[in-house]
């Protein structure tokens, strides 16, 4: 069955012939980490020939506190993704089927052929989750359903009242995960915080991660929210020790300088809408997104396109052949990868 797994393909590194090299491919902070962070970490790092605390008790307790739900609803893994994967651990079985919209995280076809199940992909409508024909695709099979919101790689949104009414017509016992990786460069209002949404749904869990904006993505942390009986069943799964020492206590002094790291987030935001202004300006199409990149729907020019950026030192994410995404950087980085997409567009045009 491995032979048929196609292997996960991570963001990758670019240097152009004058030395310049600027990650935009895999969504990641721009800033150094914080020195508070940095300094907890190496206090940290003197006792790190112990055993890591299995359960992560002071990590859950700060996570459960930040976001005012009982300790027994967080799950804790190394990364998101692991979640995902375990996830779809305790609901496969023969025949069971996973939903998702496709385009999305690239991860969830790879990690659903791992654990043997079906992937029912419901094609985006207009570069966003076409949550109706979501609904309609559920069958007596269907066991889980992700919800990427933002989408990587659209950054487009689902907003609260689509979205509760698709809750409202999934049956209760199919397990409906909002994946939130992104949830921090949210700022339209009416997309709901999954966290909102949750609590008077036993079969509705949130996924969110340390890796983009609390700029852990080195460490590996991330966080499910859910109902004691999703939430536990992802702690009985999870390896003894998975989360490293160094790992928990970064978690908890990022909860502690929050605000540093939110005002961090403010400023990716501004960017964020500077980048695509100018790439209106430019002339091309790029979806309203909610995340920290911008997709552009480049069709056969996708890799053409990258190979561009690649060679002035810009690496971006081409998903060929339907477009690339390109997270937002520092200001030079994304000086830089405005210029090149006008160069690449008005070669072209
Ligand atoms: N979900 C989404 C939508 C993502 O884009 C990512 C990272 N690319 C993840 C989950 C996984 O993040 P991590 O494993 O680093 O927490």
């Amino acid at each position: 069955m491995l032979d048929t797994v196609p292997p996960y393909k991570a963001g990758k590194t670019a240097v152009s012939p004058d030395g310049r090299s600027y990650k935009l491919s895999s969504n990641e902070s721009p800033y150094d980490p914080l020195p508070s962070v940095v300094e907890a970490v190496a206090a940290a790092a003197r006792n790190m020939q112990l055993y890591p605390d299995p359960a992560a008790t002071e990590l859950t307790r700060a996570i459960a506190d930040r976001y005012d739900v009982p300790a027994e609803h967080v799950g804790l893994a190394p990364g998101s993704v692991t979640l995902a994967q375990q996830l779809l651990a305790t609901v496969c079985d023969p025949g069971a089927e996973v939903m998702y919209a496709w385009r999305s995280f690239e991860a969830y076809p790879l990690l659903s052929d791992l654990a043997g199940m079906t992937s029912v992909r419901v094609p985006l409508a207009a570069d966003t989750h076409d949550l109706d024909a979501m609904a309609a695709a559920v069958t007596p099979r269907t066991r889980l359903i992700f919800v990427c919101n933002p989408n990587n790689p659209t950054g487009t949104v689902v907003r609260r009242e689509e979205l509760v009414r698709f809750l409202d017509r999934v049956p209760d016992e199919v397990l409906v995960i909002l994946d939130e990786a992104y949830r921090e460069y949210v700022r339209d209002a009416d997309v709901p915080d999954g966290l909102t949404l949750y609590r008077d749904r036993p079969n509705v869990a949130v996924l969110r991660t340390f890796s983009k904006a609390y700029g852990l993505a080195g460490l590996r942390l991330g966080y499910l929210i859910g109902h004691e009986p999703v939430a536990g069943a992802v702690r009985k799964v999870m390896m003894p020790f998975a989360i490293n020492h160094l790992a928990q206590v970064a978690g908890i002094a990022s909860l502690a300088a929050e605000d540093e790291l939110l005002e961090r987030v403010e400023l990716v935001v501004k960017e964020r809408t500077r980048v695509r202004e100018g790439l209106l300006g430019q002339g091309w199409q790029v979806p309203a997104t909610e995340a920290n990149f911008v997709w552009l729907a480049l069709g056969e020019d996708t890799a053409a396109f990258a190979e561009t950026c690649a060679a002035e030192g810009l690496a971006v994410r081409p998903f060929h052949p339907e477009g690339a995404r390109i997270s937002i950087g520092s200001p030079e980085a994304n000086d830089a990868f405005l210029a090149a997409a006008a160069a690449f567009r008005s070669a072209r045009t």
